[in-house]
């Protein structure tokens, strides 16, 4: 157990900031006439959606066997990491830590924010040189660590992640938008132990609810609070958050799903290791993978002429393409099209 004051790592116009409260969203009524939003009395839409995300957070809670004031919701994790970054991280003076590769939305948001960015090249099997990291830790004094695990576009799980969240003391934000596909154990219960710790997940990718935007936060009460302070106050909309409802109430197509998928996933494994013009898979944890190609400007515009597509990384990761695992009929037509660059 850490004793970090997390306070002291937060921007003190942050601590000082008064949180927009929706009266109605804080208070129990029975059966309000609802004055006091300006909105039309027509329509099936016409409320603004509950800025404190109750139902959502309980069934989460439910879910996941910890408490609701430990979960944050976000619009897509995508805007928790801005708002993780807005509330820790003081422009033009704090850093922030990320490996390389990684996901790019670390260095974005770090940027808009005008907050350095600080990056850890990972090995060659994409694990990071603990040598390395204590000395950047120690040299730099990042504000916020930000580790992906599964890493993106990498696809390997990150291990001995609790050696970097026990030595860092700042923020260490856990990034799991992956871990569905993964065998190995989330960093959720973790949270009880360090109260600097930030595990992130989302209903984008094994839930197939990118289209929502719903990101998801679990961290501790306190950082919980700012994230509610922060946050503009209708950030996941009503649709959205009813679509959350339903499905965590069809936990099983949820599964179905995500079995299909890891099936997917190792028929294509399997297809993919008779294939001429590829070089080596990097093993995965996740819903993609990182290939590297003989040729990889040559397929990479091949694929691109049959309409498949898919994400690059070279230069950054030298003659790799990342690839997603999509259905049969998909993954046939990749197969299909990388057959035929076997000359290439
Ligand atoms: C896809 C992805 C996310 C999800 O972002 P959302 O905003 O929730 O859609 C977060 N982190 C990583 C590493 C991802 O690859």
């Amino acid at each position: 157990m850490t004793t970090l004051n997390i306070k002291k790592l937060v921007r003190k116009n942050i601590l000082e900031l008064k949180p927009y409260i929706s009266f109605r969203d804080n208070n129990q009524f029975k059966n309000p006439v609802l004055l006091d939003a300006n909105e039309s009395p027509f329509g099936e839409y016409h409320r603004y959606p509950d800025s404190t995300h109750k139902k959502i957070r309980d069934k989460i809670a439910d879910f996941k066997n910890i408490y609701p004031n430990q979960i944050a919701i976000g619009n897509g994790s995508d805007e928790l990491i801005d708002l993780i970054i807005k509330i820790f991280c003081e422009p033009k003076k704090d850093s922030v830590l990320v490996m390389n590769p990684s996901f790019a939305m670390y260095g974005f948001y770090a940027a808009i924010n005008e907050n350095e960015v600080i990056s850890l090249n990972l090995d060659e099997n994409f694990e990071i040189k603990k040598e390395d990291f204590l000395q950047t830790v120690k040299d730099n004094q990042p504000k916020v660590l930000f580790l992906c695990s599964p890493n993106n576009p990498t696809g390997n799980s990150i291990r001995d992640l609790e050696f970097y969240i026990k030595n860092f003391n700042g923020i260490v934000v856990v990034d799991e938008a992956y871990i569905e596909f993964s065998n190995q154990k989330s960093c959720l219960e973790l949270i009880n132990n360090y109260p600097n710790l930030i595990v992130l997940q989302t209903f984008s990718k094994a839930w197939g609810l990118a289209g929502a935007r719903v990101g998801v936060a679990y961290s501790s009460e306190e950082i919980t609070s700012l994230f509610y302070t922060v946050k503009s106050p209708f950030n996941v909309n009503n649709l959205s958050q009813n679509l959350v409802l339903e499905i965590l109430d069809q936990v099983e197509d949820f599964q179905n799903n995500l079995n299909k998928i890891l099936e997917e996933r190792d028929w294509l494994n399997d297809q993919l290791t008779h294939i001429e013009c590829i070089t080596k898979v990097y093993p995965t944890d996740a819903n993609f993978f990182l290939i590297e190609f003989k040729d990889v400007e040559n397929v990479y515009a091949k694929l691109l002429e049959n309409e498949i597509l898919t994400s690059k990384r070279s230069p950054q990761i030298p003659n790799c393409i990342r690839i997603n695992v999509g259905n049969r009929e998909e993954n046939i037509q990749l197969i299909n099209v990388l057959n035929q660059c076997e000359t290439l």
